[in-house]
């Protein structure tokens, strides 16, 4: 049999696409920067394991334009993927992969065609969930029934973090429900409530874990409108909708909404650095940081303590070099007296109450979690073309009319006619036309 010469082999090689040759037999799906599906080497019932590192990477990424399974450790290119799933000898492989590429290898036949490609039925439409529920669930929350927010506002905060509380519970769009749970809402980046955790909590701020967390689109009601059963529900990350107000920041993920709260509320959201919850240990997907590794994002994990590995194994899997696992926070403040459970929140509200520490004194080289500078404090509610002496100004207003901080600038989360509907709102963009001549309230 003659051999295969090196060159067709080196032509052959170099247009084998990982990603088309793997999809000939796993379905897969779009992952990060990378694809993944059902490893076909093991009996693999969680899609995630199975990474294909896709030939559209640029050359200098790692893996690039191949396969690897983080449970089974199969890996390799284009051609281990034929020798090891279709059993081929490495000239058959070549052979096979000449045919599908439309290189002529030799003219030794092989018994394969190319299979037709798999039809995928389209996926049901993503549910949009009204944003007149959320905004209901924020009244809820105001008439302070929420034992979740109750507890939360006795916490030791300084002045000035329990003085962005309120604005902090209500960027995050906290809501409660009728039996006292807390609503956290899954809005996506682009202002879309997409989920809502319903959770219940005990008055010592723990959750009840006698409960499983609900979902609104399961309450009696909801159900029925929202018609969970005919569309596809997509779980973003908490606090997604905050992405494109902070276009700079760096993204810290931790593992609950209640430590996502209580460290925005801690830190303060701003330009540096926003706080976002993927909802626990085991749910932080390749999926829902989708939006984030689009706009180019810098993304911090912090895992509680028993958590870190396994971020790790995502944080590999996710192949994105603008992603890694944030340990100092642990490092530096956890102390044996928190105990091996301690996860992030309890540090922190245990620090809260040390006036020794400052948030401040958190760095880690080019990531270094800032509270708001006390001189200028960093205001999330101000818009971003506005001047600090401007919305100094606009506060004093706010101040004289009245309680400020039921109105959102930006129009996020409330609708249009929310803001139009509030006369304070309405008399603050007449004075602030006429004052300023101001372009963002196109009204
Ligand atoms: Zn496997």
């Amino acid at each position: 049999m003659p051999k295969i010469s090196e060159d067709i082999i080196r032509t052959v090689i170099e247009h084998a696409k990982i990603e088309e040759v793997v999809g000939d037999f796993v379905t897969l799906r779009k992952a990060g920067v990378n694809l993944t599906g059902l490893c076909p080497f093991h009996d693999d019932k969680t899609d995630g394991n199975f990474i294909v590192r896709p030939s559209t990477l640029s050359y200098d990424r790692p893996g690039r334009n191949s396969y690897k399974c983080f449970v089974c450790d199969a890996k390799g290119g284009p051609v281990q993927f034929l020798m090891n799933h279709e059993r081929l000898s490495f000239p058959d492989a070549i052979r096979w992969l000449g045919k599908k590429y439309c290189i002529d290898v030799d003219n030794v036949p092989l018994n394969w065609t190319p299979p037709p490609p798999k039809p995928v039925p389209p996926p049901p439409p993503p549910l949009e969930i009204p944003r007149s529920y959320v905004r209901r669930t924020i009244e809820i929350e105001q008439d302070r029934t929420v034992i979740f927010t109750y507890w939360l506002r006795g916490l030791p905060w300084d002045d000035e973090q329990l003085g962005r509380l309120q604005q902090t519970l209500w960027m995050y769009c906290v809501g409660g429900w009728k039996d006292g749970r807390v609503v956290f809402w899954q809005i996506d980046h682009n202002g879309i409530p997409r989920a809502a955790k319903l959770m219940k909590y005990l008055a010592d701020g723990h959750r009840d874990k006698t409960q499983h967390p609900g979902w609104i689109y399961n309450q009696d009601g909801c159900r029925q409108q929202l018609d969970p059963e005919h569309h596809t529900i997509l779980k973003p990350l908490f606090g997604s909708h905050l992405l494109n107000r902070y276009p700079q920041a760096v993204i810290n993920i931790v593992e609950s909404e209640k430590t996502a709260i209580i460290m925005a509320n801690y830190y303060g959201n701003n330009d540096s650095q926003i706080w976002l919850a993927c909802g626990g240990l085991k749910h932080l997907q390749l999926d829902s940081l989708q939006p984030l590794i689009d706009q180019g994002r810098t993304i911090w994990l912090w895992p509680d303590k028993d958590g870190r590995d396994e971020w790790q194994t995502v944080c590999d899997k996710l192949g994105y070099d603008k992603c890694r696992v944030y340990t100092h926070f642990f490092d530096t403040c956890w102390t044996p007296a928190d105990g091996d459970k301690a996860d992030i929140a309890d540090i922190a509200i245990r620090m809260m109450g040390d006036p020794t520490f400052r948030p401040k004194e958190i760095k880690e080289k080019d990531h270094t979690p800032q509270g708001g500078d006390t001189e200028t404090p960093c205001d999330p509610l101000k818009p971003k073309n506005v001047t600090d002496e401007e919305w100094f100004e606009h506060l004093e207003i706010m101040k004289a009319i009245g309680d400020y901080e039921i109105i959102y600038p930006d129009g996020e989360p409330f609708l249009p006619e929310d803001e139009m509907a509030d006369p304070r709102l309405r008399l603050w963009r007449e004075i602030l036309r006429q004052r300023y001549n101001f372009k963002i309230l196109n009204s």
